[in-house]
């Protein structure tokens, strides 16, 4: 069947685009996007939402000119659109070959398998974030940092949410989330009602390629509010495995209440090999308050360079993101070694 992008593009020549490091030729059908034509000839392609939200098929533009079937600058940010990066889904190409790039993902990243799964118990975070406890039907194997999507029979659409323990060999049943309530979100309304404590779940997972890459420099983590999950998952997993890092972990939120999982972070921090640094910022503290720590946006605490071969660790909200994409990048830390998940909300999915 004819995609709206063929038709519209329907007189156009096939387009040829070569993807490194694989060195693999395809050929892009007018009006498809180049995500579609590499799937379509079998290549395997990094990808997740293919709407243009979640970022899974960034790639750099090497060579050629590609039309955006939905502008990039909603989930790049401004450094990596200077960068040359594009989104594969959102790509079609108008040069008569075009050359891209993928980053290659730096673990070996286990391929996603469809769960039954259901709750087994919520307990509230804060006022507006409960951490959910998952039972899978089998062992999930994923990778510290990765995301499952959910789905409730009732509804035709999947939701994105990171794991927030750290994985284990064997693979695990018992998995934890942090789910924030969303204003008149479907999923997460129901959820915090209880509606949702004994209706089976189908979940796809693991998904996403946000992980702890292999350097030995420091690592600046900053999480904002529910995107702390991915982080604590990542922290765990390199405590328990004994990994020597320095790690500084910013965490932003509104006020002290939203603060969560305190205790999880105290534990990392006291058994981490290295130096760890935790430093939580208030955005909306009452100036009255007894608070004496940071305030601000929690971007504002990024520092100048972070030490030779920082990594940065960044999940949450895309103003965030972005802002912190900004920062680092100011401050030395080189756009190849921040690494992110965005917690789109689907509003244009
Ligand atoms: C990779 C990834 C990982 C994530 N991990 C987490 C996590 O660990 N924890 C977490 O809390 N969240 C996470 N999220 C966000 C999460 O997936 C959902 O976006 C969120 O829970 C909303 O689901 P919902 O069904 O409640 O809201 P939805 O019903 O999907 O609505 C979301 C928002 O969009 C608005 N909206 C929806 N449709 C439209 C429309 N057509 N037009 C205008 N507005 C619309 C709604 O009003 C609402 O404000 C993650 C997202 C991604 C992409």
């Amino acid at each position: 069947m004819r995609s709206f992008l063929q038709s519209v593009f329907g007189k156009a020549k096939p387009k040829q685009v070569r993807i490194l490091p694989q060195g693999v030729t395809i050929t892009v059908d007018p009006g498809q996007t180049l995500l579609e034509a590499a799937l379509a000839n079998g290549f395997a392609y990094p990808h997740d939402c293919t709407v243009g939200t979640c970022a899974s098929c960034k790639t750099r533009l090497k060579q050629g000119r590609v039309r955006e079937a939905t502008p990039f600058g909603y989930t790049l940010s401004k450094a990596e659109l200077e960068a040359g990066y594009i989104l594969a889904c959102q790509a079609v190409p108008r040069d008569e070959l075009t050359v891209v790039e993928i980053d290659p993902p730096s673990a070996e990243l286990p391929a996603a398998e469809t769960f039954s799964a259901q709750i087994v118990a919520t307990e509230p975070l804060t006022h507006d974030i409960l951490k959910v406890t998952v039972r899978a039907d089998r062992p999930v194997h994923y990778v510290a940092g990765q995301y499952a999507n959910l789905r409730v029979p009732s509804s035709s659409r999947f939701r994105s949410y990171s794991f927030a323990n750290a994985p284990q060999r064997k693979g695990r049943s018992v998995l934890e989330f942090y789910i924030r309530k969303v204003p008149g979100g479907q999923f997460t309304e129901a959820l915090f009602r209880g509606e949702l404590d004994s209706e089976p779940l189908e979940m796809e997972a693991p998904q996403g390629a946000f992980h702890l890459h292999g350097g030995d420099g420091p690592m600046v983590c900053i999480a904002g509010g529910s995107g702390l999950a991915p982080l604590i998952s990542i922290l765990e997993h390199a405590r328990i495995n004994r990994i020597k890092r320095d790690c500084t972990l910013l965490f932003g939120a509104r006020t002290q209440g939203d603060l969560y999982q305190l205790d999880v972070i105290r534990n990392i921090a006291a058994n981490w090999q290295g130096e760890f640094s935790f430093i939580p910022v208030l955005s909306h503290e009452p100036d009255s308050s007894s608070w004496t720590g940071a305030r601000g946006l929690v971007t504002e605490q990024i520092g100048p360079s972070s030490r030779k071969g920082a990594e940065g660790y960044l999940c949450g909200p895309p103003p965030m993101i972005d802002a912190a994409i900004e920062r680092l990048v100011e401050h030395g830390v080189p756009l190849e070694k921040i690494f992110y998940d965005k917690f789109t909300d689907g509003r244009n999915a």
